[in-house]
């Protein structure tokens, strides 16, 4: 279990908050954000990166908002020193609310819309990662309307298997993201020539969760040798954006080694002398966070016996959408593991199951669990499905804790929607 949650006399506790207290006063299901936990995983990475790279070639981490992008949490990295990565106008907006520093932004992702790239502009983000041919034309244009330079990097699709699950895949030739090298040349050598734009070299990312560092290598690598091809041909290449993708401990999967993942850097890409980015998301918060929830019903069937939980697929949906495995534990664990539960949610839906034949103690109906590693692509993800209000968040830190988001209520829903007089 990651340090920022312990286990005192049998209780699950977050930061020494107790774990039930945070029920008690929040309700549940409730997310729960370790603050010494990120603490934690950001000077991890940082001190990977210090003990490999020279100090004036330390990247900007620019933290993925896509795995948790609640304003707390971003404000928590901003205070870190960490810039963001966004894939959307509504992340732009929240990394700059929580006072994340716009020359820290990176924007990601291959439908970025006229407004999106306006609005980019406009905050003179640190870059915009460009995606495609036609989405180049966009910018340059937007770019040259309003009078601001475009700073962009062109994404690399090095076609490299990320050896993790098929829809965290994207780096490989048959993906939706990025460009291929022969195809990224010309547009680069076009750019450079056109006013309002600034080209400043490539971003490369391949998937999540990786547990590998090959793949690293090979994208790495592939990424280096074109950046050089580049160079040669007398283009100018001033930064490289490495993506995010680092794996974290779920079950038993080996995570990747942080001073290894620095020493490909070092050995790729620092002798091109150019301005390193990384993009990490999961790695600096999916330890930090769980999922509390308690215990509606147990339902014994002729074969089976069902957890039937508060929690669901729509507060939590990587188990029915990528078959993660999550641990789960009892909030006062002092039993032992001897029964075998399907532990599922409420929504009406199959796929709506955290585990199956899952060892846990005897349980009884209003029983408090926690579901572990649930701070990345938990909250994030969460969709209103069946009419299920939007849970809470909240955030731990010596001892004490802060609600985040407040619950959502329904009667918050149904004031967005009219019945029309026609
Ligand atoms: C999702 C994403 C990341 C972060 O991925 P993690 O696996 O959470 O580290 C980084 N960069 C881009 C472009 C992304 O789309």
């Amino acid at each position: 279990m990651a340090a920022g949650f312990q286990t005192i006399d049998q209780i699950l506790h977050a930061d020494g908050v107790a774990l039930a207290r945070i029920a008690d006063t929040c309700g549940t299901p409730c997310y729960v954000y370790s603050s010494s936990q990120l603490d934690q995983n950001v000077e991890g990475l940082k001190s990977a990166m210090r003990r490999a790279l020279p100090a004036s070639d330390q990247p900007l981490i620019a933290f993925a908002c896509k795995a948790n992008s609640n304003l707390g949490i971003l404000h928590h990295m901003a205070g870190l020193g960490l810039g963001a990565d966004v894939v959307s106008g509504g992340e732009m907006i929240r990394a700059q609310a929580a006072g994340i520093d716009p020359a820290r932004i990176i924007f990601s992702g291959v439908g970025k819309t006229d407004e999106d790239i306006e609005q980019a502009l406009r905050a003179h983000i640190a870059q915009i990662n460009i995606e495609s041919a036609p989405e180049l034309e966009r910018v340059t244009a937007i770019a040259q309307h309003i009078g601001i330079t475009a700073r962009i990097a062109f994404r690399l699709n090095p076609d490299v298997d990320a050896q993790t699950h098929a829809k965290i895949t994207t780096g490989k030739e048959d993906n939706k993201f990025g460009l291929a090298a022969q195809d990224i040349a010309p547009l680069y050598r076009h750019a450079v020539q056109r006013r309002f734009v600034d080209v400043l070299g490539l971003s490369v990312h391949i998937g999540s969760q990786l547990t590998s560092l090959e793949p690293f290598r090979e994208a790495f690598s592939k990424t280096a040798a074109f950046a050089r091809q580049l160079v040669a041909d007398g283009l100018p290449l001033r930064s490289l954006d490495l993506g995010g993708g680092l794996g974290i401990v779920y079950d038993r999967e080996q995570a990747p080694c942080l001073d290894g993942y620095a020493s490909l850097i070092r050995e790729l890409i620092l002798p091109l002398g150019v301005k390193i980015i990384l993009e990490p998301g999961r790695l600096l918060v999916g330890n930090a966070g769980l999922l509390l929830t308690r215990v509606t019903y147990i339902k014994k069937t002729s074969t089976r016996q069902y957890l039937v939980l508060d929690a669901g697929m729509n507060d939590l949906v990587r188990p029915a959408l990528y078959d993660a495995w999550h641990e789960i534990r009892p909030v006062v664990d002092n039993a032992t593991n001897n029964e075998l539960y399907d532990v599922v949610g409420p929504v009406c839906e199959t796929g709506d199951t955290f585990a199956r034949d899952r060892a846990l103690p005897p349980l009884q109906a209003g029983t408090l669990l926690a579901i572990m590693n649930a701070g990345a692509y938990g909250f994030s993800m969460s969709s209103r499905y069946n009419a299920r209000p939007l849970p809470a968040e909240v955030m731990t830190r010596n001892g004490h804790f802060r609600v985040i988001r407040q619950r959502e209520n329904v009667r918050d829903i149904l004031k967005e929607e009219t019945i029309p007089a026609w």
